[in-house]
C-alpha cells in the first residue's frame, strides 16, 4: 500500500483543535472550552418517563468526550466521561427507577471517569451532549429504552443471544483480492493470497477462544472496495478492526513487519466527510446521535472521538508489535500513523499490519509456510486479547 506520513500532524491537530475551542467557547458564551484541564460532573438527575424509559441526566462544567457500552450478567450500561474527575454528584442513593438499579463510578486509566448504571434488565441505551442553554450548562443525556424480548422466547436461542452480546468481535480484513494482487514477491508470491491464508488461520485462533468471535471482510480471492470492508465490520458489530498486509520495497533486503494507526490528518479530512453526511452519520459514535448538533459541533465530537479511537489503535498496535517482535523482525519499532482509508473508522479502534517485506526473498519465502501463518497469527492474537484484557476494567 502507499502511505503518507504526516509528522507534524498531531501539532496541526492541536492547533486546529485550539482554533474550534476558541469558536466554541463564542458560541457557549464565555465558558472555556476544550481547555486541557478536566471538567466535572455536577449533577446526575434521573426520571422516569411512563413508556418504560429511563432518563439520566449528567450535568457538566464543559463538552466532554463519552463513550457509551453496554454489558450483560448482570445487565448494565457502561458511560466512560473521558477527562473528567471523580464527583460527589454521584454518591447519592436515590438514583432509581424500574429499570435503574443504582449508580456506581470509579477513575479509570487516572484520567477518565467511568459511570456504571446497574440495570433490573437489559436496555437499549441511546445518548447525546445537550448544549447550554438559559437555565442549564452542558448536559449529557443517557436514554435507556427496555429490550423487548418476544413473550415466549425458544430458550437456547435466547441463550445464544446473550453469549453474543458477551462476545468481542474481531474483523480481519486480508488487504487486496480480486482483480488487486497486492504487492509481488520475486517468485510471484501474491499479497492477496498470503494475507488471505494468515486471516483464516487467525480467524480460526480467535473463535476457537472462548468471548472471542471474528469475521473476515473477505473468506475468498474477491475485490472488496475499502469502504465496503470497514461497512461489514460494522455490520458485525465488530469492536476491533485489524488489516493484514504484507509490504514491498525496491530493494530486496529490506524487512521485517510494522503496525499502523490512523493519522490525526486522515481522521479530520473523515470527520469532514461525515459532517457532509450527517444524517447517515447519527450512529457512527458508539450510540452519540450527531444529527441534533449543528456542523461545528458535530465536527468537534467527531474529532473528539475519532482522537480516543486513535489513541485506542495505537494501544491496540503497540500491544500487537510488541507481540510479533518475538516471532519476527520488525522494520518499525513503534506504532506508525498513515491516512489508510481502511483505519478510518470513527469508533472502532483500528490497526492495518504489514505482516513483512514480500520483496525479501527470505520473507516471502516465510509468509507462505502454514508453519508461520500459525506463529504470525498466534503472535497477532495474544496483542489483541492483552488489548482487550487492559480495556476492560468493569
Ligand atoms: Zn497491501
Amino acid at each position: 500500500m502507499s502511505k503518507n506520513r504526516f509528522p507534524s500532524a498531531r501539532r496541526k491537530f492541536i492547533k486546529k483543535l485550539a482554533g474550534a475551542g476558541a469558536a466554541l467557547a463564542l458560541l457557549g458564551g464565555s465558558r472555556p472550552l476544550l481547555a486541557a484541564r478536566k471538567k466535572a460532573l455536577t449533577g446526575v438527575r434521573v426520571a422516569q418517563a411512563a413508556d418504560d424509559h429511563t432518563r439520566v441526566v449528567f450535568d457538566l462544567s464543559g463538552p466532554l468526550e463519552h463513550k457509551l457500552f453496554t454489558l450483560e450478567n448482570p445487565p448494565r450500561v457502561v458511560v466512560d466521561l473521558l477527562g473528567a474527575r471523580k464527583s460527589t454528584a454521584l454518591s447519592t442513593d436515590s438514583n432509581r427507577t424500574s429499570l435503574l438499579k443504582g449508580i456506581r463510578s470509579a477513575v479509570r486509566n487516572s484520567r477518565d471517569l467511568r459511570i456504571v448504571l446497574d440495570l433490573d434488565t437489559r436496555v437499549r441505551p441511546r445518548s447525546f451532549l445537550l448544549q447550554p442553554d438559559s437555565k442549564s450548562g452542558y448536559r449529557l443525556v443517557v436514554d435507556m429504552y427496555q429490550t423487548r424480548l418476544s413473550p415466549t422466547p425458544i430458550k437456547t436461542r435466547r441463550e445464544q443471544m446473550r453469549k453474543k452480546l458477551e462476545q468481542v468481535v474481531i474483523a480481519i480484513d486480508p488487504g487486496h483480492g480480486g482483480k488487486d494482487p497486492g504487492a509481488l514477491g520475486h517468485k510471484g508470491t501474491r499479497e492477496k493470497d498470503v494475507v488471505l491464508a494468515l486471516g483464516k488461520k487467525l480467524k480460526a485462533q480467535i473463535n476457537a477462544t472462548p468471548g472471542y468471535r471474528a469475521v473476515l471482510t473477505r473468506e475468498g480471492d474477491r475485490f472488496i472496495p475499502l469502504r465496503k470492508r470497514v461497512a461489514v465490520a460494522r455490520a458485525a458489530r465488530a469492536d476491533l478492526f485489524v488489516s493484514l498486509h504484507a509490504d514491498s520495497y525496491k530493494s530486496p533486503r529490506v524487512e521485517g513487519a510494522s503496525v499502523y494507526a490512523l493519522s490525526l490528518n486522515g481522521a479530520s479530512s473523515e470527520a469532514a466527510r461525515l459532517i457532509a453526511h450527517k444524517e447517515n452519520a447519527s450512529d457512527l459514535i458508539g450510540g452519540i446521535s450527531l444529527d441534533d448538533k449543528d456542523d461545528l459541533i458535530a465536527s468537534v465530537l467527531l474529532d473528539l472521538s475519532q482522537t480516543a479511537t486513535i489513541q485506542d489503535s495505537l494501544e491496540l498496535g503497540n500491544k500487537v508489535l510488541g507481540k510479533l517482535g518475538k516471532v519476527c523482525k520488525l522494520n518499525k519499532k513503534s506504532v506508525q500513523q498513515a491516512g489508510f482509508a481502511v483505519l478510518k473508522a470513527p469508533d472502532m479502534p483500528s490497526i492495518l499490519i504489514e505482516t513483512a517485506f514480500i520483496s525479501n526473498p527470505k520473507e516471502e519465502r516465510r509468509l507462505k509456510s502454514s508453519k508461520y501463518q500459525h506463529k504470525m497469527a498466534r503472535a497477532i492474537f495474544s496483542g489483541i486479547r492483552e488489548h482487550v484484557r487492559k480495556q476492560r476494567l468493569v
